[in-house]
């Protein structure tokens, strides 16, 4: 847990400050602190954890290598199921997941500390630079294309290049790895993680990234279609859902992942400008990622509102209470109705909620509070007309049980998908299975090009 350095003289926080703030979420286990917690696990047969683990992690087998030494074995039992096990150890939500599956969970002790291990394990292989532990299969002269560097994309063509398949990979920004590069909070990937990550990934080889190609300006499908076997799209959400409420133009009202990708990008977090009365609008992780980090950048107070209750929220009981002891004030049961300003926005008004009947109504009760800073995490959605002529499912694209799209040899996987919650483990593991997908759809010449 983290430890809040408020500012020492009154006013912004120094440098040394920010970075006590910003150090990491949950320092790593020492080699015998992780041998102690192996020796926790009871191995059991038919193991929870596992079936809790969207990716399906060998836990007990990881765990048992752990307390016999082979950490190296352990990495390879994780990564060979999760590619990404090491940004997953720092940001899955473990405590719905594999742990809260653990059947020591209600001892005294609390559950096995699966995700912690899982780090130490991931860690220790990739600050040795050896060589890649993975090794391809014979070159099967297939070109696959892959939208988007993002956990999908990633664990697609580490997969498909395993298989033998090259890939090239069109990414829309400078640098790979989606989310975990541009918005996760800092204190959970400190040290350049994700860039460690991708470049551990491509040790594979047969994976080549273009970078500042955009789907629909550098790329379009249709080309890609044209020129590669199939196509692979983990094009994630990458459009924030506006708030429809008065006053939401105002300078300094600003989509919350903005916030999160500007203070991961920044050279100097000293120098990273944060509102003095900070009101963040939402209740999923990212609310809470932009809410703890914009109070650790020194903000006086920093208000999270919610239309619902906690029960409702899409962070995690774990998260919520992170917000709550970062001193971030939860106001749950209130909607956005107006934002006020001159210039630039100065306050932030909430109506008050309740449900009746299973359906959320505004109360007449008001209230407002000072906001200098107002950040949106509503929810993002599908940047819609590269990808048009694609079928839909709701507000994503629609997919086959083998991932693919209503156009053939074109398939899609993590956030822009429905497949499960929108997490970095669940995009890891359809670009994995979507990697055996189109794998067999090439061997049967279904989508051979
Ligand atoms: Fe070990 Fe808990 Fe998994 Fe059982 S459920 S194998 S005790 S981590």
């Amino acid at each position: 847990m983290l430890h809040l350095k408020a500012p020492s003289d009154g006013g912004a926080l120094s440098a040394t400050e920010i970075e006590d703030n910003f150090a990491d979420l949950h320092p790593p286990l020492s080699a015998t602190q992780a041998e102690v917690e192996a020796a926790r696990c009871l191995y059991c047969f038919d193991a929870p954890c596992i079936a809790a683990c969207p990716t399906a992690i060998d836990i007990p087998r990881f765990i048992h290598q752990i307390r016999t030494g082979n950490v190296d074995g352990s990495a390879r039992t994780i990564l060979s199921a999760n590619i990404m096990g090491g940004t997953c150890a720092r940001a899955c939500p473990t405590e719905v997941l594999c742990e809260q599956s653990c059947v020591v969970n209600k001892t005294e002790g609390g559950p096995v500390k699966i995700g912690q291990m899982q780090r130490r394990a991931v860690d220790h292989l990739l600050a040795k630079d050896a060589p890649h532990p993975f090794e391809r299969a014979p070159k099967t002269g297939r070109r696959l294309a892959v939208v988007g560097a993002g956990p999908a994309g990633l664990s697609f063509a580490h997969r498909a290049a395993m298989l033998g398949h090259d890939v090239t990979v069109f990414e829309a920004r400078p640098k790979p790895g989606g989310l975990n590069e541009y918005g996760l909070a800092a204190y959970k990937m400190v040290e350049d993680f994700a860039q460690a990550e991708v470049a551990f990934l491509l040790g594979v080889g047969g994976i080549d990234i273009k970078y500042n190609q955009r789907l629909g300006e550098a790329v379009n499908l249709d080309t890609l279609r044209e020129a590669f076997d199939a196509v692979f799209l983990s094009v994630g959400l990458s459009d924030a859902s506006a708030l429809d409420a008065p006053g939401s133009h105002l300078p300094g009202v600003r989509d919350a992942l903005g916030f999160i990708e500007d203070l991961r990008q920044a050279d100097d977090l000293a120098k990273l400008e944060v509102g003095a009365d900070v009101v963040v609008i939402g209740g999923g992780n990212t609310a809470i990622d932009a809410a703890v980090q914009a109070k650790r950048l020194g903000a006086r107070s920093v208000t999270l509102a919610y239309r619902r209750g906690p029960e409702q929220m899409g962070a995690t009981k774990w998260e919520q209470d992170l917000a709550q002891v970062n001193g971030v004030i939860v106001r749950h049961w209130s909607s956005p109705v107006r934002f006020s300003g001159e210039d630039a926005v100065s306050s932030a008004t909430f109506r008050r909620t309740r449900l009746e009947g299973g359906a959320l109504v505004e109360l007449d009760d008001e209230f407002t509070v000072p906001a200098d800073q107002v950040l949106l995490a509503v929810g993002q959605k599908l940047r819609h007309d590269p990808l048009a002529a694609l079928e839909r499912d709701g507000a994503k694209i629609r997919v086959s049980d083998t991932f693919e799209t209503s156009a053939s040899r074109v398939y899609a996987g993590g956030d822009c998908i429905r497949s499960g919650e929108d997490l970095t483990v669940q995009a890891v593991e359809d670009g994995k299975r979507a990697a055996h997908a189109v794998d067999a759809a090439l061997k049967s010449n279904g989508a051979a090009h």
